[in-house]
């Protein structure tokens, strides 16, 4: 193992909230990575040798981004669903039908193909860690498919059986649940860390999204929600109840649902991406953080509602038209999306964490909003190594 001491930042981002505010700042500041992990931080005239050097040359770097949502295992394309929508037709969850067909038909070598892509695409982002998952096979060979390919790319795998009943089982929503909390979870489970579920009108009522959760939990899954996109109901309170890390989406909320999520431990992970695609009321992230909960900010690429890989895109619309400070939208992306994972060895900067930093080509993390569209990565390490 060798250390590497990257120099002449002009503004670390270390998410060290002890060093007098969330975001942890340091200016002029030096970061030494030791083998996988974060050795030290400090300004940049008393980091100690090192055997490599690198000269950030007075610009800005951050944790990787933690994209805590995304949808990754999916053939096919809705170019025209996404056209059709933005000459004047609503979004309804049953385009995922289209995704599902194309993802059954596909073969494993495309499926996986398609995954790479695009973990590479948000790689070249400042992504490093990402979270995906299945829901579009709702077989159990087509779930247990997508979640061991998902498995051999990233260990943030969560099961989505529940995305929507399988058009095969249409006329019998029962007999779905059925096989989501027994043949197929039994399949998907070895190869997954959570389970989720789409509590919505049209996919999962209350009732079904808590009977699923919970054999997912007997089964050593831990859940999260796809909750409160389209409309109320009741993802979120059932989210804080059943102590998932998540409840996503979060676009409509009653103040009990805000208050829920402010007394509980569930993460409200916002995703602009989805409203930005669908011309959908945005989440209003300031009364979430005035209320006190912790706030995710993640891409939920996917083919039909947000096809974006990119966390610096999602963090301009929060900044832009959710009423985040630039402050809070990155610390969101990064802290929150690993606090979104239950994760306290990524977001952050801090001796013991993994070795995961963005280097921007500006002198502050805040031309994340301040030059949207702008591709202003300009290096990514993951694990220690240096990979863009
Ligand atoms: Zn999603």
């Amino acid at each position: 193992m060798s250390s590497t001491v990257i120099t002449n930042i002009a503004t670390l981002v270390t998410n060290d909230p002890s060093l007098g505010s969330p975001l942890g700042l340091i200016r002029d500041a030096a970061v030494v990575v030791d083998g996988d992990r974060i050795a030290w931080t400090g300004a940049s005239s008393k980091a100690p040798a090192t055997d490599n050097r690198v000269d950030a040359g007075g610009r800005s770097v951050l944790p990787g981004f933690v994209d805590s949502h995304s949808h990754l295992v999916f053939a096919g394309d809705r170019t025209e669903e996404f056209n059709a929508r933005m000459s004047g037709r609503g979004y309804t969850a049953g385009g995922i039908r289209t995704t599902v067909a194309a993802t059954r038909a596909a073969s494993d070598e495309e499926l996986e193909a398609g995954l790479t892509r695009y973990l590479s695409e948000a790689l070249s982002q400042g992504t490093t860690t990402m979270e995906t998952k299945s829901g579009y096979g709702l077989t159990v060979a087509d779930e247990e498919r997508a979640l061991r390919l998902a498995a051999r790319h990233t260990d943030e795998v969560t099961y989505l059986g529940a995305h929507i009943v399988s058009p095969d089982l249409a006329d019998d929503p029962a007999a779905y649940v059925a096989l989501v909390t027994g043949e197929m979870l039994d399949a998907c489970a070895p190869h997954a860390r959570w389970i989720d579920v789409f509590c919505e009108k049209g996919a999962f009522d209350g009732d079904q999204a808590r009977a699923i959760l919970t054999a997912g939990r007997a089964k050593g899954l831990h859940p999260r929600i796809h909750a409160n996109q389209l409309s109320y109901g009741p993802g979120v309170q059932l989210a804080v109840e059943l102590d998932a890390a998540s409840a996503d989406h979060c676009t409509h909320l009653t103040d009990a649902d805000v208050d829920a999520l402010a007394g509980g431990a569930t993460v409200a992970t916002l995703l602009p991406g989805a409203e930005f695609s669908t011309r959908a009321t945005w989440p209003d992230a300031r009364r979430l953080l005035d209320a006190g909960v912790t706030v995710a900010l993640s891409t939920d690429c996917n083919p039909g509602s947000s096809f974006t890989s990119s966390v610096p895109f999602c963090i301009a619309l929060a900044v832009r038209d959710m009423g985040m400070t630039p402050d809070e939208a990155v610390w969101s992306a990064t802290a929150g999306g690993a606090a979104a994972l239950r994760r306290t060895d990524v977001g952050r900067v801090t001796p013991g964490a993994y070795a995961d930093l963005t280097l921007l080509d500006a002198p502050s993390h805040v031309h994340l909003a301040y030059r949207p569209g702008v591709p202003l990565v300009s290096g990514v390490w993951r694990r220690g190594v240096r990979v863009v």
